[in-house]
């Protein structure tokens, strides 16, 4: 018997049976995946049920646009308007995913 089998992880690696996360779980880290905050562990989780998952691609490409934008606007101070036009836009896709949720 071997305890000890570090495979690259660091000291606590949680890799047993969560490997299948709920959708859940893997949205509420989708904004600190975006950010590059998890640990690289994590974020292949994160990565890996995103490929597998499209309603979670969807959102986590919403959130990815979302963000771009702020960052962008809290640069160069979009004007009202652009505002507008994307928080249009995202209500528009969200609206998609959440037909599309409803349809299966
Ligand atoms: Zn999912």
């Amino acid at each position: 018997m071997s305890p000890t089998s570090g495979t690259g992880g660091p000291c606590d690696s949680p890799f047993d049976s969560t490997y299948d996360n709920d959708c859940t779980e893997v949205l509420e880290r989708v904004f600190s995946f975006i950010d590059n905050e998890l640990p690289s562990a994590d974020s292949v989780q994160i990565q890996r049920h995103l490929d597998e998952c499209g309603p979670c691609l969807q959102k986590y490409h919403l959130e990815r646009t979302v963000k771009m934008l702020v960052q962008r606007s809290c640069s160069e101070q979009a004007p009202p308007d652009l505002r507008q036009k994307v928080l249009l836009r995202i209500r528009q896709v969200q609206v998609e995913i959440t037909r599309d949720d409803g349809e299966l």
